[in-house]
C-alpha cells in the first residue's frame, strides 16, 4: 500500500499486562496518531529480554495479551501496521551492524542505564544486552525511516542517541537515515492504588484485563486522603488518588459535587469509590468484549500478527537493501 502520510514508529516492551496507565498514556495517544498517520505498532520482545533474560517463560503469554489488549483498546490494523518485533529479523541484523559503529562510551553515558541498574538489583544487569538496549532501540526506529516517533520528554536522550546513530552512519558510508524528528507526548500521571504512580512493579495497578469484579475490588481498596480516618471527618480530594480517578473517568458535574461533598463529609469514600468503580467499569466493559471475541477465536490475532509481519518487513527489507549497498556488504 502507499501512503503519502507522514509516518510515526512507536513500540511497547512485552514484559507484564496492560494497565490503565498504559491506556490513558501510550494508547490514547496511538489512538489519535493513526488517523493521522502511517503507523507501525510493534511489541517489543526482545527488548523485554534485556532485563528479563533469565526467565522467558511468560514472554509468549504477554506478547499475545499486549497484541489482544491494543485492539480491545482501538488499534486498528487496517490503518496501523501491527507486529512482533522477533518475526522481523532485520532488527537483528541492523542491531549487530550498529553495534559495530557505535562508540561504548555513548552507551555509558545514557542516563538510564545507570538508573535502572540502580533501580533493579535483584537482576544482573551488566549484560551486553542491557548496555545496548538503545542500539537496538535504534535499529527498531531506523529502519522504518519514520518521520515522528512519540515520546515523552524522559526519552529525548534516547531519541538523540538513535540521530546521532543515524548520522554516524550516514557520514561513515552514505545518506541512508533521515533523523526521526519526537512528537512530544504528554503522559497523564496515572496513580495506583496505593497512590504512587501506577506500575506494574509496584503491584498497584488495574490492568485491562482484569475482570469486573478484580477492578471493582481494586478501587474498594485504594487509599483516601489519609487524614480522613472517619466517616464524619471532612476529606481533602486534593489529596486523594479516588479523586484523581473521578477527574479522569467521571463527568464534570460528579466531579464537582465529590469535591463539594467530601470536604463537609457530606459522602463516605465507600460511595464516592464505588461511584467512581462504576465509571472504570463502563469505559472497560467495551474492551472485555473485544478481548472475549479475540481470545475465542485465535486466527483472527494470528491473521493479523502475519499481516503485520509482511508489511512491516516490506519496509525493512528495502531499508536493509540500501544499508548493505551502502555498507558494500
Ligand atoms: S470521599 Fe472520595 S475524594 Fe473524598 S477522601 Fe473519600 S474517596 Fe477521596
Amino acid at each position: 500500500m502507499t501512503t503519502t502520510r507522514k509516518r510515526v514508529l512507536s513500540g511497547m516492551q512485552a514484559s507484564g499486562r496492560l494497565h490503565l496507565g498504559n491506556w490513558l498514556g501510550a494508547l490514547e495517544n496511538w489512538n489519535a496518531l493513526q488517523t493521522q498517520y502511517d503507523c507501525f505498532f510493534f511489541v517489543a520482545d526482545w527488548h523485554a529480554l534485556s532485563s528479563n533474560y533469565a526467565d522467558t517463560s511468560r514472554i509468549r503469554e504477554y506478547v499475545r495479551d499486549m497484541l489482544i489488549d491494543w485492539l480491545a483498546a482501538g488499534i486498528d490494523p487496517e490503518r496501523a501496521t501491527v507486529f512482533i518485533q522477533s518475526q522481523v529479523s532485520d532488527h537483528a541484523v541492523l542491531h549487530l551492524l550498529f553495534s559495530m559503529m557505535i562508540p561504548v562510551s555513548w552507551l555509558e553515558r545514557n542516563p538510564t542505564y545507570k538508573e535502572k541498574q540502580e533501580e533493579i538489583k535483584e537482576r544482573d544487569l551488566s549484560t551486553y544486552g542491557f548496555l545496548g538496549y538503545p542500539v537496538l532501540q535504534a535499529a527498531d526506529i531506523l529502519l522504518y525511516k519514520p518521520d515522528f516517533v512519540p515520546v515523552g520528554k524522559d526519552q529525548l536522550p534516547h531519541l538523540e542517541l538513535t540521530r546521532e546513530l543515524a548520522r554516524r552512519f550516514n557520514g561513515l558510508y552514505r545518506p541512508v537515515f533521515p533523523e526521526p524528528q519526537e512528537h512530544l507526548t504528554k503522559f497523564p500521571k496515572v496513580l495506583g492504588t496505593d497512590g504512587r504512580k501506577m506500575s506494574k512493579s509496584y503491584g498497584n495497578a488495574i490492568n485491562l484485563s482484569d475482570t469486573e469484579p478484580v477492578v471493582r475490588q481494586k478501587l474498594k481498596t485504594m487509599i483516601t486522603d489519609p487524614a480522613r480516618v472517619r466517616r464524619h471527618d471532612p476529606g481533602n480530594p486534593d489529596v486523594c488518588p479516588v479523586y484523581d480517578f473521578h477527574k479522569i473517568f467521571s463527568p464534570l458535574p460528579v466531579i464537582e459535587q465529590i469535591n463539594r461533598d467530601c470536604r463537609k463529609a457530606a459522602i463516605g469514600c465507600i460511595d464516592c469509590k464505588k461511584l467512581v468503580a462504576d465509571r472504570v467499569v463502563e469505559r472497560l466493559a467495551p474492551m472485555w468484549d473485544i478481548r472475549a471475541a479475540l481470545t475465542q477465536q485465535p486466527g483472527r490475532l494470528d491473521a493479523v500478527v502475519e499481516d503485520g509481519r509482511r508489511r512491516a518487513t516490506t519496509v525493512s527489507s528495502q531499508t536493509m537493501a540500501e544499508v548493505r549497498d551502502a555498507m558494500k556488504i
